[in-house]
């Protein structure tokens, strides 16, 4: 079993760093939130003092943060200058490539391994450890990140090299805010030409208008398995963290000189959406707009 430093305790790293304690692992904790800590405590993780105190003499380090600026900021300030040699930095937040690809730059420049590692699942899918992880690092890297992360989910693929990984996880959820959005826009002028919203399903379920967004998660309360829309749009994935991703998609796009007509359009949507006050929401109530 290994000794982990868990920093970012919060929806999703509270119940990854659940899952290493019940596998086994030494998991000493840390997040600037009293009440993170204390249910980090309460699963069977030890309570670090600071993110530097967290990192002394561990083997691998997991953070489970906001955004790339949190991330820099661990890194910079407390990992660096307490992991020891050769441990393995993974983080599993979701964000920008450039960053991704920068810190582990700084990392290997320290004698440290470092890989990104998203994930595709919400928080359900963080407690009971099924996530998917999308990992972009060295052969080395991820070998050794495979080992720890198999006790938090139900897949892990190496995308490739630094950034591969954060790369994956936008083109991903670029796909989905878009088949959402339309998926959301058939629904609505079905049901505006008199075809039932049931019958459209079955229909399109099982014809070329099929995907994730409408078998998995149809966004029409009653229709196809449960899903978000049957809780009034509450739970699930929220409309903010969508948008988060379409941002870092069409960023990355624009540094890679991509067009993206599709993702910029979902983009602009979820934004129209998050400004009327839609935040928190599931990204499948985009449909009341619609
Ligand atoms: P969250 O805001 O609930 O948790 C982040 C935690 O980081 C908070 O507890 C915060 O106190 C802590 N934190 C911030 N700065 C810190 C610092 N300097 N030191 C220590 N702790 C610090 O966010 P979340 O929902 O858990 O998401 C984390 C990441 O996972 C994000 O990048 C998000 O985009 C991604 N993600 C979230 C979901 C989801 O459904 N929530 C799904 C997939 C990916």
């Amino acid at each position: 079993m290994t000794a982990i430093a868990f920093i970012g305790l919060g929806n999703m790293g509270g119940g990854m760093a659940a899952n290493l304690a019940k596998a086994g692992h030494e998991v000493k904790a840390f997040d600037l939130s009293e009440d993170a800590l204390a249910k980090a405590k309460a699963a069977g993780c030890a309570i670090a003092g600071s993110a530097g105190e967290a990192v002394e003499g561990v083997a691998a380090v997991v953070t489970m943060l906001p955004a790339g600026k949190h991330v820099q900021a661990v890194y910079q300030e407390s990992v660096f200058a307490h992991a020891k040699e050769g441990t393995l930095l993974i983080d599993c937040s979701t964000i920008d490539v450039e960053t991704a690809r920068a810190v582990a730059e700084a990392a290997e420049d320290k004698g440290l391994v470092a890989v990104d590692a998203p994930v595709s699942g919400g928080i359900a899918a963080a407690e009971g450890g099924t996530l998917t992880f999308m990992v972009g690092g060295s052969d080395e890297g991820f070998e050794r990140a495979e080992a720890i992360l198999k006790d938090m989910g139900k897949a892990v693929i190496h995308a490739g090299t630094n950034g591969t990984g954060q790369a994956a996880k936008m083109c991903n959820n670029m796909i989905l805010g878009a088949t959402m959005a339309a998926t959301c826009e058939a629904f609505a002028l079905a049901e505006k030409l008199k075809l039932d919203p049931a019958k459209f399903y079955d229909i399109a379920s099982v014809s070329s208008g099929q995907s994730w967004s409408m078998t998995s998660y149809c966004p029409v309360p009653g229709v196809g398995p449960k899903s978000p829309a049957d809780n009034d749009y509450d739970g699930g994935f929220a409309a903010g963290l969508m948008l988060k991703d379409l941002r870092l998609a069409m960023e990355a796009a624009e540094t890679a000189n991509a067009k993206v007509p599709m993702g910029s359009k979902a983009k602009e949507l979820y934004e129209a959406f998050v400004d009327d006050g839609h935040e928190r929401k599931d990204f499948s109530g985009i449909i009341r707009t619609l």
